[in-house]
């Protein structure tokens, strides 16, 4: 827990920030629920309602809150209690992506789960793209102009979608949405018909088959184009790897015409989750929480403060800016000065474009953002 100088002291600074932030109103702030947290519970309050973007303003400054949530969803009454008395409109679809729910990050054996390197950040960034550029725009349709992405303040993404077609799906269709692009449920001899059959030709999917029959060949061609170790990650024996890299052109010839003969299937189960692993979206359980049925969950308000970071949940200006985003320099909020700090231990991190560290029991003075960071993370205190 942080003690009352500190706490004092970061809050000053959050206060500052709401008083300069422009713009921090979401469309439709009338129909919104938000929720404010204390340094120690993200969500301490909540069935919040403002009519305005100075009302809510206001209470930014008057209280410095250290999170800001907002809901998805648009009420009547939105401060209304309990939640059924709110009188629901609809809700929009929110992706919530956390770089914790990445199960290929290595990294995290090395800091643990209370910390978040540019491995992690780099990682979740490219899961997001990966989301809106091979699922969210060719699968569903939607436009990018419809689409909201913002950092979430600490290790993720938000990528929210203004469709009016989603906005009053049941819980079940965005539950399908969910398992969709997480590729729940999807069985192999859906795409490979002949599968198994003896002296059958394997028909399956070609690379130009719209949804998951041409993730599917996509995914195989690229890591065909990758070489032995990506098809032995596939669950293919070396083997059978080498032999497949040979004839790579006559194989990828073959696939793009829908015959998979040449491809030899041996431990189908782990081939397949393989496949998927590599295809799908990673994030299942966030995706389910926030996706699916609980639409009144509520979530960091774009371009707020994350009391976990001192970093702005910012909004991104487009899926472009997203490709080469940089929270540590992008999303920082305490520009002005610097702070002495004592700091227990920090791994070596970049912010604002310098390296910082490695820390270990070290007075020292650092630029706010970076001090005020360490003490978030619980690697530091103010001298
Ligand atoms: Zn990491």
């Amino acid at each position: 827990m942080l003690d009352a100088k500190t706490t004092d002291a970061i809050k000053g600074l959050i206060k500052t920030y709401y008083q300069n932030v422009q713009n921090i109103a979401p469309p439709n702030i009338e129909k919104l629920e938000f929720g404010f947290g204390t340094f120690e519970n993200k969500i301490a309050y909540r069935h919040y309602a403002f009519k305005n973007e100075a009302a809510l303003r206001k209470y930014l400054v008057d209280n410095a809150p250290p999170f800001v949530s907002v809901s998805s969803s648009e009420y009547q009454k939105p401060d209304g209690r309990p939640m059924e008395a709110k009188g629901l409109i609809g809700s929009w679809l929110v992706f919530d992506l956390d770089a914790d729910d990445l199960s290929s990050l290595k990294c995290k054996l090395e800091h643990g789960k209370s910390w978040v390197c540019q491995k992690c950040l780099d990682g979740i960034r490219e899961e997001t793209v990966h989301l809106i550029e091979d699922f969210l725009i060719p699968d569903f349709g939607f436009d990018e102009k419809d689409m909201q992405i913002n950092f979430s303040g600490n290790r993720g993404y938000h990528v929210h979608v203004y469709d009016k077609r989603v906005y009053g799906l049941s819980g079940d269709a965005r539950k399908q949405i969910g398992d969709y692009i997480t590729g729940k449920g999807i069985e192999l001899t859906t795409f490979f018909p002949t599968l198994g059959m003896r002296g059958k030709r394997l028909e399956g999917p070609k690379p130009t088959d719209y949804g998951w029959g041409g993730k599917l060949a996509n995914g195989i061609i690229r890591a065909l184009n990758d070489g032995v170790s990506s098809l032995m990650d596939m669950g293919i024996d070396k083997k059978s790897a080498e032999l497949l890299v040979r004839k790579r052109a006559e194989v990828i010839l073959g696939i793009t015409t829908g015959n998979w003969d040449m491809i030899n299937i041996p431990k189908k189960a782990e081939f397949w989750s393989n496949v998927l692993k590599g295809i799908s979206i990673e994030q299942s359980e966030s995706i389910d929480k926030n996706v699916t049925g609980d639409i009144s969950k509520i979530l960091r308000l774009p371009d707020s403060i994350h009391g976990d970071t001192g970093l702005i949940a910012k909004r991104i200006p487009s899926l472009k800016a997203l490709k080469s985003y940089d929270p540590m320099t992008d999303a920082i909020a305490f520009k002005e000065g610097k702070l002495k700090v004592h700091i227990d231990k920090a791994p070596k991190f970049r912010m604002n474009g310098e390296d910082l560290g490695p820390f270990e029991n070290a007075d020292k003075e650092l630029p706010t953002y970076a001090a005020v960071y360490l003490i978030l993370k619980k690697r530091a205190r103010l001298a």
